[in-house]
């Protein structure tokens, strides 16, 4: 039985193997502040508490971490379990180890009371997003891996919970941070509980055949170290490795194998100094056994996003079994080990607290990287980078993903718009909190609601984060609150319109207003008002585009006075009646100011009666009608040189009898499609005048249509129809 004090020495020793300038006093004032504190407290295997904090702490000398991380390890539970305090930690080991211990307990006290797939992703993130300082998610991986290593004194349901937990979140991360060993570590140990019989059937086969292993492994050993040696490669190694049983046991699962069909059992490592050694290698290999084609990879060249590199290739032995060998320098050794715990050394020196630079030099080395994959492993890290969002829990342990600065009203609405309706109080952690508190990663939200809620108030709309909240509070105001919003609506409508210099009277004039709600696409001035109430449109939006409006009228106006005054001077000296003072329509078209012009439709947009429509002077033949919305008519064309072609145009009364205009028909092809369009293209009264098809590579196919129609109205009739046809997905208006 190992002592207390022996364990501690031993973790003495580790740190003195790696940092001579370990702070060894503070590290055993450490270690006795947590044994004092720990006091009396056992373990289930009925060692004292403290053999768990020293533990820990050896598996982060192990990952050769500096010393106020060995500290944070040695007081990790110090928080979450004795009377102490952060303040009492930052006042004897300062800040920064307070600041990480503070971190592990946070992680430490998250529950993972959920099971769904979907939801783990979020959780990693989570812890990710929680630790501000490396660190800390380093020495939480440490804590799990050694209370991993003891489960077998926990209930049953505990170990299954535990091992779960361990391989859906903590092995991922470890294999995130390239920390490989403790990766393997932990799924092995979870494996052990999750299938308890798959994996006593493994170990005890590789127990069992471990002769046999070793055997044909050393002679493989002994022939590539020979030839190393005989090419006088420099402080080559090479060893043997059985492969890990959940490695084993996943292989016979996806490939559905035994034990004796898999593939790669066993794997040799060889490290060497250089890169170029590493080459060499291969070719010796390759030289001594026959590579298995498809095999070879080289993560030398192209890193994995953990920034683990080495060489793999599969090559046969004498004995017809195939075995991986895996090629890399020591360096690249140390990382595949312990990931960016390896680069840690380097680092020694500059503060880190948090922030920005905490992961700086992992994006540094990441950004070389060409592989898609490292994009995403730095999107997983930049939850914590740029603080976007924040990781809160359901009182059903799910998690819910908010932006950064959300409130419990956006956490209310983003689980539905009835909760946030209904909400009449929140709590978080247990504790009820207004509705502008700051949600932080791990917190527990729950939301009060009542039938008799009065509903949202407008200031949550500037207390939510979310656009998703916002819009949901835009969304009950626009529906419940229609009155309340006319007045409100209406009194800065009024306000706007009075700051603009105009008046009621201007807008409401009898000529004035149907033009101006046609412009601001409204039916009543209510709906305005309604709409400015709720925020979907704004005041200042409205009167600046009624000032436009006006504009417009009144400079149409005096065009046609001096148009009207022209035609009577002309007839006083000809002596004939002036013209109708209405300008005559060409082909239902009424020109602003021109009266008599030619007049086209154009092929890109084919316009209809009831369409909003523009004109455009052509250069040879007079003016061309687009609709509004075609593109070539867009807004922005209308600058440049020719700003000044763009004319006002309406559609007159006296109406033709029928319209050319385009329709694109998009189908999922099947038979009978065209006889279906045909037939309900003569059910109605237009007239189809051109009609072709072309089928997609991909199943479908696209009907374009030319047919004849009175007016817009009788347009969305036939569109309609055409939209009613099954396997019809959509219907649309060309143009552009
Ligand atoms: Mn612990």
């Amino acid at each position: 039985m190992v002592t207390v004090e022996e364990r501690y020495e031993h973790l003495e020793k580790t740190i003195r193997g790696y940092n001579i300038s370990a702070d060894l006093s503070q590290i055993r004032a450490a270690y006795e502040y947590a044994r004092e504190h720990h006091g009396e407290q056992m373990r289930r295997d009925g060692t004292p508490f403290i053999t768990h904090p020293i533990n820990v702490a050896q598996i982060v000398a192990e990952m050769r971490l500096d010393s106020e991380s060995i500290i944070a390890a040695l007081l990790h539970d110090c928080i979450e379990d004795t009377d102490t305090t952060y303040e009492d930690v930052a006042k004897i080991f300062g800040v920064t180890v307070a600041d990480i211990v503070d971190g592990v307990t946070k992680l430490t006290r998250v529950k993972y009371s959920t099971m769904e797939e979907e939801q783990m992703e979020n959780l990693r993130k989570m812890l990710f997003a929680m630790s501000r300082d490396i660190r800390v998610i380093l020495i939480k991986i440490a804590d799990r891996l050694h209370n991993m290593r003891t489960m077998e004194y926990q209930t049953p349901a505990k170990q299954k919970k535990k091992a779960f937990e361990t391989m859906e979140i903590y092995a991922p991360i470890a294999h995130r941070l390239g920390l490989a060993k403790m990766k393997w570590e932990l799924e092995d140990l979870s494996l052990k509980y999750l299938d308890p019989v798959a994996y006593r059937e493994i170990t005890e086969r590789l127990e069992a055949d471990s002769a046999d292993h070793n055997q044909f492994l050393g002679g493989i050993q002994k022939k590539i170290q020979a030839k190393l040696t005989e090419m006088e490669v420099p402080n080559a190694v090479v060893y043997g490795r059985v492969k890990h049983p959940y490695s084993i046991y996943r292989k016979m699962y996806a490939q559905e194998k035994t034990m004796e069909e898999i593939y790669d059992l066993f794997a040799l490592r060889v490290l060497v100094d250089t890169v170029a050694d590493c080459y060499n290698v291969l070719g010796a290999v390759h030289d001594l056994y026959k590579p298995i084609l498809g095999r070879f990879k080289d993560y030398i060249a192209t890193p994995k996003p953990n920034m683990y590199q080495s060489l793999h290739t599969t090559v046969i032995g004498d004995e017809g079994i195939p075995f991986e060998v895996q090629i890399r320098t020591y360096d690249m050794h140390a990382i595949a080990e312990y990931g960016v715990a390896a680069h840690w050394k380097y680092k020694q020196g500059i503060r880190t607290n948090g922030g920005e630079g905490t992961y700086e030099w992992i994006r540094r080395l990441l950004e070389n990287q060409e592989d898609a994959d490292a994009e995403e492993f730095i999107h997983s890290l930049k939850v914590d980078l740029f603080a976007e969002e924040v990781f809160v829990f359901t009182p059903r342990g799910d998690v819910v993903n908010l932006p950064a600065g959300a409130t419990p009203i956006d956490f209310a609405y983003s689980i539905h718009s009835a909760i946030g309706n209904t909400m009449v109080g929140a709590k978080v952690n247990g504790r009820m909190v207004g509705y502008d508190h700051v949600l932080h990663n791990g917190d527990v939200v729950e939301i009060n609601t009542s039938k008799s809620a009065k509903g949202p108030s407008r200031d949550w709309m500037n207390i939510a984060k979310s656009s998703e909240a916002r819009s949901k509070i835009r969304q009950w105001f626009k529906r419940e609150r229609r009155e309340e919003n006319i007045a409100q609506g209406r009194a800065s409508f009024e306000a706007e319109l009075k700051h603009a210099g105009l008046t009621m009277s201007q807008v409401t004039a009898a000529d004035a207003l149907p033009a101006i709600l046609k412009r601001l696409s409204f039916q009543t001035l209510d709906e305005l008002y309604a709409a400015i109430g709720y925020g979907g449109y704004t005041a200042l939006k409205a009167v600046n585009r009624i000032r436009d409006e006006l504009q417009q009228m009144s400079r149409a106006a005096a065009i046609e006075k001096a148009a009207q005054a022209a035609e009577e001077a002309k007839a006083v000296q000809t002596g004939k009646p002036p013209a109708p003072r209405r300008s005559k329509s060409e082909k239902g078209i009424i020109v602003e100011g021109l009266s008599n012009c030619l007049v086209k439709f154009s092929k890109c947009c084919t316009p209809v009666p009831g369409d909003e429509i523009v004109g455009f002077i052509t250069r040879g033949y007079g003016v061309s009608v687009h609709r509004r919305d075609c593109p070539n008519a867009a807004q922005d064309r209308r600058t440049g040189a020719d700003q000044g072609r763009w004319i006002k145009v309406t559609w007159s009364d006296d109406i033709r009898e029928a319209y050319s205009t385009a329709l694109e028909v998009v189908c999922k092809d099947r038979p009978n499609l065209l006889v279906d369009i045909s037939t309900a293209l003569s059910t109605t009264k237009v007239s189809i005048t051109g009609m072709n098809v072309h089928a997609t590579a991909d199943g479908f196919a696209i009907f374009h249509v030319t047919i004849s129609v009175t007016d817009a109205k009788q347009l969305d009739q036939v569109m309609r129809k055409l939209h009613g046809i099954s396997s019809v997905m959509k219907v649309n208006r060309p143009a552009g």
